[in-house]
């Protein structure tokens, strides 16, 4: 069973909202719980409305998609859904800083989340094993065939083609920027065959000083 948060995810009892909503099909009847649509929120928490950086939740329960960091992260590809561009307005990438994949910001401060997120666990190993293939450098490097074995099966498919997860990472490389960020940027531009990725790698080592 779970219940709404004002910043839209669906929290499980005792869990939090990091939790993977999915279906399964069998064949047996089972009983059926009452669908609710409850937001059970502390009173007067507005935590994650003051925390998104770029004020995407502009009400409770109320969020622009095109001003949310994550939307733009994954979505914003050209004609993929229908309609959208690649473009990722300067406002919103400013916000987006050094993030890739995804923001998490609005579940992080979270009070409904905290037992969860300060609970001690062990490092995840198969998490440990696989950061080498996401570092940022790793990232804007990669090849097709990279992205499609390597990383696209672990990312839900959201990020369609290697090109937009290259757009992020020579972005984070142009906010981190000095010089380690710029010789990577360089020497990729000078690998790279994508005339996006070219021109995303320029407009990073452009905003460098
Ligand atoms: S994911 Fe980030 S940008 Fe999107 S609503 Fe939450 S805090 Fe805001
Ligand atoms: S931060 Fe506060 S208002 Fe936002 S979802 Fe969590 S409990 Fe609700």
């Amino acid at each position: 069973m779970t219940t709404f948060g004002k910043n839209n995810f669906a929290y499980a009892e005792g869990i939090g909202s990091f939790i993977m909503l999915s279906s399964i099909v069998i064949d047996a009847e089972l009983e059926y719980d009452k669908p609710t649509v409850d937001v059970k929120c502390p009173e007067g928490c507005t935590a994650c409305m003051k925390a998104c950086p770029t004020q995407a939740i502009y009400e409770p329960q109320k969020l622009n998609p095109r001003r949310c960091i994550a939307f733009n992260a994954w979505f914003t590809q050209d004609g993929k859904p229908a309609g959208l561009t690649s473009h990722i307005p300067p406002e919103i990438r400013e916000k987006m800083g050094t993030r890739v994949h995804g923001c998490d910001v609005c579940q992080e401060v979270c009070p409904r989340n905290q037992a969860k997120l300060k609970a001690l666990r062990p490092a995840d190993e198969f998490l440990v094993k696989i950061s080498h293939d996401f570092s940022l450098s790793q990232m804007l490097n990669m090849t097709d065939e990279f992205y499609e074995t390597r990383v696209q099966p672990l990312m839900y498919n959201y990020i369609k083609e290697r090109k937009y997860f290259q757009r992020n990472a020579a972005w984070a490389l142009g906010k981190i920027s000095g010089r380690s960020a710029k010789q990577i940027l360089k020497a990729s531009g000078n690998r790279e065959t994508s005339e996006t990725v070219k021109k995303e790698i320029q407009a990073a080592l452009g905003a460098i000083q």
